[in-house]
């Protein structure tokens, strides 16, 4: 289900000041990380190389004060994966300030794994003279000032031998640094000229750099040739002595073409391709495109109607490609006669998704949708969206899951990703995958009712709070993880709830509008057209869930005849609007309407001493800790598990699995759960196994002892699972 944007380095968060660098008298060198210093640019540029392919951690360390480029040499050392050094380039420098540009290799065995690998690593770094000498202070953005305004390409496809390219990419050039941009290590090039000019270039360590002259309009024009691959395939039966592969792919990860990053909002524009390839197979462009056969060559020719920025090339000389008009969209199914579904059957499914999303949220954009069956991706369904495609393996059997193993749609999910796909800067992974996540429970309301939604958002909270609570928050992890699809999803949610559908929508359209128009499209971007439908600014509602590694941890308790809020995380408060439920002793429940925005507040109650309970945001419209539930006692005959030693339960509640204990003819487990609803499975002899394990409760474990627990908000517990900060790596 996860959008093939990987994401890119925290290195958006910085901003490269001015293209013509103050003259800086340096402050101290740093006494740590990226402390060691060099007489000259170009020996600190050797030293920083030389670290990066020897074996000292710290060495490398002393020179580098970049984290997360820290982080792209310590795994490979870890991982006791080769390493080389590309380019070292002096690319501007003055008396005191110079900016390098420094390549590496992480050997991955393919030129787009490797670019992928060091995507944080290989860029520009600024340095600066101090004293004793010169040192690195930071990692700049590869996309400072420089724009991929758009790109022509003509490609011509040998399967399973190699493409070869011919590219013309409008360019803004800045910077007095060049243009630097990621491309897969492995690509030839064999003409490259600026406005028609011969430029110097190098590649290497997943980055061209190009001496493109500072300029406001130029055309980069590159010719260049990349492998393909994809292997002749045994399981499609080929004619004897056919060598060739019946399909392949070149996938948008696999930065076949210049890209800045997965979250550059400066690489966004329209883009035509155009691809010959034998007229025996079909082939995707993931943009709307046309094909004609003449000679025994089709020619495809793919043009983006909204702006874009990766681009895949997916073929199979098996497809039987269909097109249908569906409520206006144009939908396109390139699949296989021995894919699960119909293309009348997939339309019959993408219907009321268009319907429901198109009534709240306008779109899709554009008005194409592509379903691509890439026996690449092996036996496996619906996971990934590139473009205007969604993505399926061989295997795609269910759209919607039900039940012990669901709630999920995720057929809803990748349609979806059209309204959020050009997202930008260090939340992008949020702004696609929680967006989709979020879709899929509008389409879950709309047709299975509000308790399928419910069940849902419990799923993706359990999901959060093992996962993610207490370890890592969105804006400090911008690659693509687990918190962006769980927390992700609870923030569209919680602006839903706060806003009301009819506002929520009315901000969500003018979000989206950006993305259409090719403008930012980040975080901030998305509070604003928030807080435009609220009428309000919700700046202080909506940061600390980006920005924090927790969750509120809310309070209330009746004292006399105050009610007192606190929220004791350790983070600075929250801004939380909050319901809070008051039960009382002659019957019946009053609300409260507070917004806690300090440490603790204070209310008073008209008949305080009558109140026996207080409950907190009782309908869950926050993602809080949660304080009431219930002890669970889940039990198994021993006859289902006779003579085993071992039994216990995994559930999505906990990481590791609990242990039963024998209690006559029965294994018992007593479970302090907080309201929500749980998957478990009983495990016997280690199987199946614990989520910490990489297990899945819900789908690993034998039908017949997987369960589902729904619990109600009946006792207070002081030690409730599931609990986040259980998972430290
Ligand atoms: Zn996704």
């Amino acid at each position: 289900m996860r959008s093939a944007r990987w994401t890119a380095a925290a290195a958006a968060v910085f901003t490269l000041g001015a293209c013509s660098p103050r003259v800086l008298v340096g402050p101290p060198p740093p006494v740590r990380a990226g402390a060691a210093t060099a007489p000259t640019p170009d020996s600190l540029a050797a030293q920083f190389l030389n670290g990066f392919i020897g074996n000292s951690l710290a060495a490398f360390d002393s020179v580098d004060p970049d984290s997360l480029s820290r982080a792209v040499m310590h795994a490979a050392v870890q991982r006791k994966m080769a390493r080389e050094a590309n380019t070292r380039r002096v690319v501007w420098q003055n008396a005191h300030h110079a900016v390098l540009l420094l390549t590496g290799t992480v050997k991955a065995g393919n030129g787009g794994d490797e670019a992928n690998l060091v995507r944080h690593f290989s860029g520009f770094y600024e340095a600066l003279q101090g004293t004793p000498g010169w040192y690195i202070t930071r990692q700049l953005p590869i996309d400072s000032l420089d724009y991929l305004h758009g790109q022509v390409m003509h490609v011509e496809l040998v399967p399973g031998r190699d493409i070869h390219v011919e590219d013309t990419i409008s360019i803004v050039v800045g910077s007095d640094y060049g243009l630097a941009v990621r491309l897969n290590n492995d690509v030839r090039i064999t003409r490259l000229r600026v406005d028609g000019d011969s430029v110097a270039w190098s590649l290497g360590g997943g980055v061209l750099w190009v001496a493109a002259p500072k300029r406001d309009h130029a055309q980069l024009t590159m010719s260049y040739w990349l492998r393909d691959s994809s292997r002749p395939s045994h399981e499609v039966a080929a004619a004897p002595g056919d060598s060739t592969p019946a399909y392949g792919e070149f996938h948008n990860t696999d930065a076949w073409h210049p890209f800045f990053d997965y979250n550059s909002a400066n690489d966004l524009g329209p883009a035509t391709m155009t691809v010959h390839l034998p007229a025996e197979y079909y082939l995707t462009t993931t943009l709307p495109q046309h094909d004609t056969v003449a000679g025994g060559v089709r020619t495809v020719i793919g043009q983006s109607s909204y702006p874009t920025w990766l681009l895949s090339l997916i073929y199979d000389r098996d497809w039987r490609p269909v097109s249908t008009d569906v409520r206006g969209v144009q939908f396109v199914t390139f699949t296989t006669p021995a894919f699960h579904f119909s293309h009348d059957s997939l339309a019959k499914e993408l219907r009321p998704i268009d319907s429901v999303l198109n009534a709240r949220f306008g779109g899709p954009y554009p008005p194409y949708i592509a379903a691509v069956e890439d026996r690449g991706l092996g036996p496996r369904g619906f996971m990934v969206r590139m473009t205007d495609a969604v993505i399926s393996g061989s295997k795609a059997d269910v759209l919607v899951e039900l039940g012990i193993r669901g709630p999920s749609f995720v057929l809803a999910h990748e349609v979806s990703h059209a309204w959020t796909m050009n997202a930008t800067g260090p939340a992008a992974n949020m702004l696609r995958e929680g967006w989709a996540t979020f879709a899929e429970s509008v389409m879950l309301r709309a047709m299975y009712g509000q308790a399928v939604e419910q069940d849902y958002w419990n799923r993706l909270r359990n999901g959060y709070m093992l996962g993610s609570e207490d370890r890592i928050s969105i804006l400090g992890n911008p690659d693509n993880g687990g918190v962006h699809y769980s927390k992700g999803a609870w923030i569209f949610h919680m602006f839903n709830d706060l806003l009301g559908d009819s506002a929520f929508d009315r901000g969500i359209r003018e979000y989206v509008q950006r993305q259409a128009d090719g403008k930012t499209a980040g975080y901030q971007e998305l509070i604003t057209a928030m807080s435009h439908a609220a009428k309000r600014d919700l700046t202080s509602f909506a940061m600390p869930w980006f920005t924090e590694k927790v969750v509120p941890d809310v309070r209330a308790e009746v004292s006399g005849r105050r009610l007192v809020v606190s929220q004791v995380q350790a983070t600075p408060p929250f801004d939380l609007p909050l319901d809070i439920a008051l039960t009382m002793a002659e019957g019946g429940t009053i609300h409260r309407r507070v917004r806690l925005t300090t440490r603790a507040d204070t209310v008073l109650l008209g008949r305080s001493d009558s109140v026996t309970a207080v409950h907190v945001d009782p309908a869950h419209h926050l993602l809080l800790q949660r304080h009431w539930g219930q002890h669970v006692r889940l039990e198994l005959p021993v006859s289902r598990a006779a003579g085993d030693t071992a039994v216990a339960i995994v559930g999505d509640f906990t990481l590791d699995s609990v242990p039963a204990t024998r209690d006559g003819d029965k294994w018992v487990v007593t479970l302090p759960l907080t309201e929500g609803r749980y998957v478990y499975s009983w495990q016997i002899n280690g199987k199946p196994r614990s989520i910490i394990k990489g297990g899945n409760p819900g789908t690993d474990g034998d039908s017949t002892t997987t369960g589902a627990i729904e619990v109600r908000p009946l006792e207070p517990l002081t030690d409730g699972l599931p609990k986040g900060g259980t998972f430290h790596q």
